[in-house]
């Protein structure tokens, strides 16, 4: 730390993000992104958009806007484009939090929450999973507290229905309930049509999974114009460009590419229960996931060593070294040559050591 570092940051704890290596060829199962390259219609709008490059992008982002109120089902002023759906959560605790109105959420879920609050100095309410890490819905409601939660969460993979989200939006009518849909395209169900009905409630999307777009960075804040409306004014003091040009034409052109991601989808879903049930096979116990990852345990091997013997086979996975959730590691569904080559690695490792 420099001498000039400000004092209100001095016990900050940044977020680690998953590796991004450089220095070899693993199969890459860690950060959950999409095995399938950008629809061939992304691409080309992508490369097209490069010529205008010196020109600033449209700060309001009008044509996604307008492209995705069509895919959700909602009006223009409903939907805030950000750079991924990491910027709308820092917006969010930015926006709705201070030091009366904390932020409550569970102590087994996305990282990034604590961070958010400890930078914006709101303070974190940690409400623990069930013992069989699902999220139990009646510690939210009636809390009087702001709430994000992920569904499916993350990184367990399981899902609330959208009957127990809406009772936790319906009695914290004087809180904002976000419900984060990072991984919702892989067999959740959205809370989207809620919108609607609830003014406190925000949800964020994001095209980074399901629609292979993790490095263009290109999330979603939906929710009542109200919200939005607050959410911009965040944004504005900000970063009022924060979706460049190519993104904001690859985020059209990938709405108008919906089967195509679609198919991929149903693909990881059925990649997903290969996997599990292959897992199985070796004593593996996995957590009901409907995410693009699984978060998977052995009886016979510690979750960091197994984490250690991948990567040093060249799979790439993700382990928590974390109170509850230690023995697990999280593997990104991938394509199914992927899945068979960590699959055979694991059976390599378990008979290496005579399991
Ligand atoms: N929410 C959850 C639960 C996540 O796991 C992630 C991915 N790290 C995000 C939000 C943010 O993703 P992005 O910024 O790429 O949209």
């Amino acid at each position: 730390m420099s001498r000039f570092f400000s004092a209100k940051y001095a016990s900050l704890q940044a977020y680690t993000p998953g590796e991004q290596p450089r220095d070899a060829q693993y199969v890459k199962l860690n950060t959950n992104e999409s095995p399938f390259p950008p629809a061939p219609a992304v691409i080309a709008a992508a490369a097209q958009e490069a010529e205008r490059l010196n020109l600033y992008c449209d700060p309001a982002c009008t044509e996604l806007c307008k492209a995705a109120a069509r895919l959700y089902g909602l009006e223009p002023e409903n939907v805030l484009p950000v750079n991924g759906s990491d910027e709308i959560l820092c917006f969010s605790f930015m926006a709705f939090g201070d030091e009366r109105h904390p932020f409550a959420f569970p102590d087994v879920t996305y990282g990034f929450y604590p961070v958010y609050a400890n930078v914006n100095h709101v303070p974190a309410h940690i409400i623990p999973l069930r013992a069989d890490f699902s999220i139990d819905p009646a510690d939210y409601c009636g809390l009087g507290e702001n709430i994000v939660i992920p569904n499916p969460n993350a990184p367990t993979g399981m899902a609330l229905s959208v009957s127990q989200i809406e009772k936790i939006v319906r009695t914290n009518p004087d809180s904002v309930v976000i419900i984060d849909e990072a991984y919702v395209d892989f067999g959740g169900e959205s809370c989207i049509p809620l919108l609607g009905r609830y003014e406190n409630l925000l949800v964020t999307q994001t095209f980074s999974k399901s629609r292979s777009l993790a490095g263009a960075r290109l999330g979603f804040g939906l929710g009542s114009p109200a919200l939005i409306r607050d959410l911009n004014t965040v944004k504005y003091s900000v970063n009022p460009y924060n979706v460049n040009r190519m993104t904001q034409a690859a985020g059209v052109a990938a709405i108008e590419s919906l089967d195509y991601y679609q198919k991929n989808c149903m693909t990881i879903a059925e990649n997903r229960a290969y996997t599990t049930q292959a897992l199985a096979a070796l004593g593996f116990e996995t957590l009901p996931s409907l995410a693009n990852f699984i978060f998977t345990q052995s009886p016979a091997i510690p979750g960091g060593a197994l984490y250690q013997a991948l990567k040093e086979r060249g799979v790439l996975v993700r382990h928590f070294d974390q109170a509850r959730i230690s023995n697990f590691i999280r593997v990104t569904i991938g394509s199914r040559p992927q899945m068979d080559a960590f699959l055979d690695t694991v059976r390599a490792i378990l008979e290496e050591r005579g399991l």
